[in-house]
Protein backbone atom coordinates (compact mmCIF):
# COMPACT_ATOMS: atom_id res chain seq x y z
CA UNK A 1 0.00 0.00 0.00
CA UNK A 2 1.81 3.33 -0.94
CA UNK A 3 1.78 6.14 1.53
CA UNK A 4 -0.16 8.61 -0.51
CA UNK A 5 -0.84 10.43 2.29
CA UNK A 6 2.12 11.59 4.99
CA UNK A 7 2.08 14.03 8.05
CA UNK A 8 2.31 16.97 7.79
CA UNK A 9 4.38 19.63 10.30
CA UNK A 10 1.52 20.49 12.99
CA UNK A 11 3.68 22.96 14.70
CA UNK A 12 2.14 26.14 13.28
CA UNK A 13 -1.25 24.88 14.44
CA UNK A 14 -0.15 24.16 17.73
CA UNK A 15 -1.26 28.08 19.52
CA UNK A 16 -4.99 27.60 19.40
CA UNK A 17 -7.05 30.20 20.71
CA UNK A 18 -8.97 27.75 23.55
CA UNK A 19 -5.40 27.78 25.93
CA UNK A 20 -4.84 23.88 24.64
CA UNK A 21 -1.92 23.07 22.37
CA UNK A 22 -3.89 22.10 18.96
CA UNK A 23 -7.38 23.46 19.80
CA UNK A 24 -9.02 25.78 18.01
CA UNK A 25 -12.23 27.30 18.73
CA UNK A 26 -14.32 29.74 16.12
CA UNK A 27 -17.57 31.49 18.32
CA UNK A 28 -20.04 32.74 15.61
CA UNK A 29 -21.29 35.56 18.35
CA UNK A 30 -24.97 34.18 17.68
CA UNK A 31 -26.67 30.94 19.42
CA UNK A 32 -26.79 27.65 17.99
CA UNK A 33 -24.82 24.64 18.52
CA UNK A 34 -21.10 23.95 19.78
CA UNK A 35 -19.65 21.54 16.91
CA UNK A 36 -16.14 19.82 17.69
CA UNK A 37 -14.39 18.16 14.97
CA UNK A 38 -11.68 16.37 16.42
CA UNK A 39 -8.60 14.72 14.56
CA UNK A 40 -5.87 11.89 15.02
CA UNK A 41 -7.11 10.26 17.68
CA UNK A 42 -5.70 7.95 16.94
CA UNK A 43 -1.86 8.96 15.51
CA UNK A 44 -1.60 7.57 11.85
CA UNK A 45 -4.80 8.25 10.54
CA UNK A 46 -3.97 10.95 8.45
CA UNK A 47 -7.68 11.94 7.30
CA UNK A 48 -8.80 13.63 10.46
CA UNK A 49 -5.30 16.16 10.23
CA UNK A 50 -6.17 16.72 6.52
CA UNK A 51 -9.64 17.57 7.19
CA UNK A 52 -8.70 19.87 10.54
CA UNK A 53 -6.04 21.87 8.12
CA UNK A 54 -8.67 22.51 5.99
CA UNK A 55 -11.34 23.78 8.00
CA UNK A 56 -8.45 26.22 9.39
CA UNK A 57 -6.38 26.78 6.23
CA UNK A 58 -9.99 27.57 4.36
CA UNK A 59 -10.95 29.80 7.23
CA UNK A 60 -14.09 28.13 7.58
CA UNK A 61 -15.88 29.92 10.19
CA UNK A 62 -19.28 29.14 11.92
CA UNK A 63 -22.24 31.21 10.93
CA UNK A 64 -24.23 30.29 14.38
CA UNK A 65 -23.23 28.60 17.79
CA UNK A 66 -19.72 27.61 17.98
CA UNK A 67 -16.88 25.64 16.20
CA UNK A 68 -14.14 23.48 17.70
CA UNK A 69 -11.30 22.17 15.42
CA UNK A 70 -9.03 19.86 17.37
CA UNK A 71 -5.45 17.74 16.81
CA UNK A 72 -5.52 14.93 19.43
CA UNK A 73 -2.84 12.92 19.62
CA UNK A 74 -0.32 14.51 18.12
CA UNK A 75 2.73 13.19 20.04
CA UNK A 76 1.86 9.73 18.66
CA UNK A 77 1.73 11.73 15.16
CA UNK A 78 4.92 12.87 15.61
CA UNK A 79 6.37 9.83 15.92
CA UNK A 80 5.61 8.20 12.53
CA UNK A 81 8.06 6.30 10.96
CA UNK A 82 7.35 5.43 7.20
CA UNK A 83 9.21 1.87 7.18
CA UNK A 84 6.37 1.14 10.23
CA UNK A 85 3.38 3.31 9.22
CA UNK A 86 1.15 1.26 11.42
CA UNK A 87 3.52 2.11 15.03
CA UNK A 88 2.05 5.67 15.27
CA UNK A 89 -1.28 4.51 15.84
CA UNK A 90 -0.58 5.40 19.98
CA UNK A 91 2.22 5.50 21.66
CA UNK A 92 1.27 3.83 25.23
CA UNK A 93 -2.40 3.91 25.89
CA UNK A 94 -5.30 3.91 22.49
CA UNK A 95 -6.73 7.27 22.80
CA UNK A 96 -10.10 6.02 21.92
CA UNK A 97 -10.34 4.08 24.58
CA UNK A 98 -9.88 5.74 27.79
CA UNK A 99 -12.72 8.16 28.16
CA UNK A 100 -14.24 6.90 31.39
CA UNK A 101 -13.79 8.96 34.88
CA UNK A 102 -11.78 5.67 36.24
CA UNK A 103 -9.24 6.61 33.50
CA UNK A 104 -9.20 10.17 33.20
CA UNK A 105 -9.34 10.75 37.19
CA UNK A 106 -7.24 7.59 37.78
CA UNK A 107 -3.46 7.71 39.03
CA UNK A 108 -2.27 6.28 35.91
CA UNK A 109 -0.15 8.24 33.36
CA UNK A 110 0.96 7.92 29.92
CA UNK A 111 1.35 10.66 27.15
CA UNK A 112 -2.59 9.37 25.92
CA UNK A 113 -4.16 9.61 29.79
CA UNK A 114 -2.51 13.55 29.67
CA UNK A 115 -3.75 14.49 26.24
CA UNK A 116 -7.01 13.32 26.88
CA UNK A 117 -6.84 15.48 30.46
CA UNK A 118 -6.30 18.37 28.85
CA UNK A 119 -8.96 17.79 26.26
CA UNK A 120 -11.63 16.52 28.56
CA UNK A 121 -13.01 20.05 29.00
CA UNK A 122 -13.08 20.65 25.28
CA UNK A 123 -15.02 16.79 24.45
CA UNK A 124 -17.33 17.63 27.32
CA UNK A 125 -18.26 21.31 26.38
CA UNK A 126 -19.57 20.05 23.07
CA UNK A 127 -23.06 19.79 21.79
CA UNK A 128 -21.91 18.03 18.85
CA UNK A 129 -18.92 15.43 17.91
CA UNK A 130 -17.33 14.52 14.64
CA UNK A 131 -14.16 12.02 15.90
CA UNK A 132 -12.62 11.32 12.74
CA UNK A 133 -11.01 7.81 11.55
CA UNK A 134 -9.43 5.87 8.87
CA UNK A 135 -8.98 2.48 9.05
CA UNK A 136 -5.53 -0.41 8.52
CA UNK A 137 -7.40 -2.34 5.90
CA UNK A 138 -8.52 -0.71 2.66
CA UNK A 139 -12.61 -1.51 3.03
CA UNK A 140 -15.60 1.08 2.33
CA UNK A 141 -15.92 4.02 4.86
CA UNK A 142 -18.64 3.53 7.80
CA UNK A 143 -19.74 5.31 10.77
CA UNK A 144 -19.60 3.96 14.55
CA UNK A 145 -21.60 4.95 16.93
CA UNK A 146 -23.59 4.53 20.37
CA UNK A 147 -27.16 3.16 19.26
CA UNK A 148 -28.67 6.57 20.31
CA UNK A 149 -31.76 7.22 17.46
CA UNK A 150 -29.92 10.58 17.66
CA UNK A 151 -27.04 9.35 16.01
CA UNK A 152 -28.53 6.76 13.77
CA UNK A 153 -30.71 9.82 12.43
CA UNK A 154 -27.86 12.58 12.19
CA UNK A 155 -25.88 9.95 10.36
CA UNK A 156 -28.79 8.87 7.94
CA UNK A 157 -29.36 12.77 7.18
CA UNK A 158 -25.61 13.30 6.03
CA UNK A 159 -25.68 10.43 3.66
CA UNK A 160 -22.27 9.45 3.67
CA UNK A 161 -20.45 7.24 4.57
CA UNK A 162 -23.65 4.84 3.51
CA UNK A 163 -22.23 1.97 5.67
CA UNK A 164 -23.51 2.09 9.80
CA UNK A 165 -21.80 0.24 12.51
CA UNK A 166 -24.11 0.85 15.74
CA UNK A 167 -23.09 -0.42 19.03
CA UNK A 168 -26.10 -0.98 21.50
CA UNK A 169 -23.66 -1.85 24.12
CA UNK A 170 -21.14 0.45 23.35
CA UNK A 171 -17.37 -0.65 22.33
CA UNK A 172 -17.24 -3.57 24.80
CA UNK A 173 -13.18 -2.75 25.14
CA UNK A 174 -13.10 0.75 27.00
CA UNK A 175 -14.95 4.15 26.49
CA UNK A 176 -14.54 5.89 22.93
CA UNK A 177 -14.21 9.50 23.08
CA UNK A 178 -17.91 9.90 21.32
CA UNK A 179 -19.31 8.60 24.62
CA UNK A 180 -17.53 10.35 26.87
CA UNK A 181 -19.65 11.87 29.77
CA UNK A 182 -23.01 12.90 28.82
CA UNK A 183 -21.98 12.05 25.03
CA UNK A 184 -22.49 8.72 26.09
CA UNK A 185 -25.76 8.81 28.21
CA UNK A 186 -29.16 8.20 26.53
CA UNK A 187 -31.00 11.42 27.56
CA UNK A 188 -28.25 13.67 25.92
CA UNK A 189 -29.17 16.27 23.15
CA UNK A 190 -25.67 15.98 21.48
CA UNK A 191 -24.79 13.78 18.30
CA UNK A 192 -21.23 12.25 18.34
CA UNK A 193 -20.18 10.01 15.46
CA UNK A 194 -16.59 8.28 14.33
CA UNK A 195 -16.36 8.41 10.68
CA UNK A 196 -13.90 5.47 9.59
CA UNK A 197 -13.28 7.31 6.65
CA UNK A 198 -11.34 4.69 4.19
CA UNK A 199 -7.64 3.19 4.96
CA UNK A 200 -5.18 5.38 7.22
CA UNK A 201 -3.00 6.42 4.24
CA UNK A 202 -5.05 6.74 1.01
CA UNK A 203 -5.37 10.20 -0.10
CA UNK A 204 -9.71 9.39 -1.19
CA UNK A 205 -9.09 8.59 2.50
CA UNK A 206 -8.32 12.42 3.21
CA UNK A 207 -10.45 13.53 0.59
CA UNK A 208 -13.63 11.95 2.31
CA UNK A 209 -12.64 13.29 5.95
CA UNK A 210 -13.05 16.80 4.37
CA UNK A 211 -16.53 16.24 2.97
CA UNK A 212 -18.09 14.53 5.69
CA UNK A 213 -16.63 17.18 7.84
CA UNK A 214 -18.07 19.76 6.08
CA UNK A 215 -21.15 17.84 5.85
CA UNK A 216 -21.25 17.06 9.51
CA UNK A 217 -20.98 21.41 9.68
CA UNK A 218 -24.35 21.54 7.43
CA UNK A 219 -26.07 19.68 9.22
CA UNK A 220 -26.15 21.55 12.24
CA UNK A 221 -26.34 24.74 10.56
CA UNK A 222 -22.76 25.96 11.35
CA UNK A 223 -22.26 26.46 7.22
CA UNK A 224 -23.79 26.44 4.24
CA UNK A 225 -23.62 23.68 1.87
CA UNK A 226 -25.48 22.16 -1.09
CA UNK A 227 -26.34 18.93 -0.28
CA UNK A 228 -24.92 16.12 -2.41
CA UNK A 229 -27.08 14.34 -4.26
CA UNK A 230 -28.66 10.97 -2.62
CA UNK A 231 -26.02 8.73 -1.58
CA UNK A 232 -25.99 4.80 -1.82
CA UNK A 233 -28.62 3.41 0.33
CA UNK A 234 -27.72 2.74 4.23
CA UNK A 235 -26.50 -0.08 5.29
CA UNK A 236 -26.34 -1.13 8.55
CA UNK A 237 -24.81 -3.48 11.12
CA UNK A 238 -25.05 -3.58 15.13
CA UNK A 239 -22.27 -4.93 17.00
CA UNK A 240 -22.61 -7.71 18.77
CA UNK A 241 -18.91 -8.70 20.07
CA UNK A 242 -16.13 -7.18 20.45
CA UNK A 243 -13.06 -10.01 20.74
CA UNK A 244 -9.79 -8.68 22.72
CA UNK A 245 -6.78 -11.11 21.44
CA UNK A 246 -5.63 -13.21 24.68
CA UNK A 247 -3.10 -14.87 23.04
CA UNK A 248 0.10 -14.14 20.49
CA UNK A 249 -1.05 -16.85 18.47
CA UNK A 250 -4.16 -15.17 17.49
CA UNK A 251 -4.60 -16.05 13.98
CA UNK A 252 -7.52 -15.89 11.51
CA UNK A 253 -8.83 -18.80 9.64
CA UNK A 254 -7.97 -16.97 6.43
CA UNK A 255 -6.85 -13.33 5.49
CA UNK A 256 -9.90 -11.23 6.43
CA UNK A 257 -9.67 -7.33 5.49
CA UNK A 258 -13.11 -6.36 7.28
CA UNK A 259 -16.88 -7.35 5.51
CA UNK A 260 -16.61 -10.77 5.09
CA UNK A 261 -19.40 -12.81 6.26
CA UNK A 262 -19.56 -15.88 8.50
CA UNK A 263 -22.45 -18.65 9.03
CA UNK A 264 -23.31 -18.84 12.61
CA UNK A 265 -21.10 -21.31 14.75
CA UNK A 266 -18.39 -21.08 11.81
CA UNK A 267 -14.54 -20.23 13.10
CA UNK A 268 -13.44 -17.24 12.17
CA UNK A 269 -10.07 -17.21 14.10
CA UNK A 270 -8.35 -19.28 16.84
CA UNK A 271 -6.74 -17.09 19.96
CA UNK A 272 -4.90 -19.90 21.90
CA UNK A 273 -7.17 -22.59 23.02
CA UNK A 274 -9.97 -20.52 22.54
CA UNK A 275 -12.18 -20.21 19.46
CA UNK A 276 -13.55 -17.12 17.64
CA UNK A 277 -17.19 -18.84 16.39
CA UNK A 278 -19.81 -16.41 14.33
CA UNK A 279 -22.69 -15.50 17.04
CA UNK A 280 -25.13 -15.29 14.09
CA UNK A 281 -26.05 -15.22 11.22
CA UNK A 282 -24.49 -13.93 8.28
CA UNK A 283 -21.79 -12.33 11.07
CA UNK A 284 -19.86 -9.40 9.59
CA UNK A 285 -16.22 -9.07 10.34
CA UNK A 286 -15.67 -5.45 10.51
CA UNK A 287 -11.52 -4.12 11.40
CA UNK A 288 -9.61 -7.29 11.45
CA UNK A 289 -6.72 -6.66 13.25
CA UNK A 290 -3.41 -6.77 10.86
CA UNK A 291 -1.19 -7.74 13.41
CA UNK A 292 -2.65 -9.20 16.75
CA UNK A 293 -1.20 -7.49 20.02
CA UNK A 294 -2.57 -9.16 23.18
CA UNK A 295 -5.07 -6.88 24.50
CA UNK A 296 -5.87 -5.40 21.80
CA UNK A 297 -8.87 -5.26 19.73
CA UNK A 298 -8.67 -8.30 17.58
CA UNK A 299 -12.10 -8.09 15.48
CA UNK A 300 -15.71 -6.71 15.71
CA UNK A 301 -18.42 -9.42 15.14
CA UNK A 302 -21.43 -7.68 14.01
CA UNK A 303 -24.65 -8.52 12.50
CA UNK A 304 -26.58 -6.86 9.45
CA UNK A 305 -29.43 -4.97 10.54
CA UNK A 306 -33.04 -4.51 8.30
ZN1 LIG B 1 -9.02 5.23 14.73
Amino acid sequence: MPLELLPRDLEPYRRGNAGIDWVHRFDSGRPGPHVLVNALTHGNEFCGMVAATHLLDEGIRPRIGTLTVSFANVEAYRSFDPARPFDSRQLVHNLNRIWSDAWLDGAEDSPELRRARELRPVVAAADHVLDLHSTAQDVQPFWVYPAYARNGSAALAIGRPAVHLVMPQGLGSGTPLIQHGLHGTEAHHGVALVAECGQHFRRETGALAIEVALDFLAHFGLIGRDRPAASAPAQRFELLQTWVVQDPSFRFVRPLVGFETFDEGELIATDGAREVRAPCARCTVLMPTRAPIVGREGVYLARPID
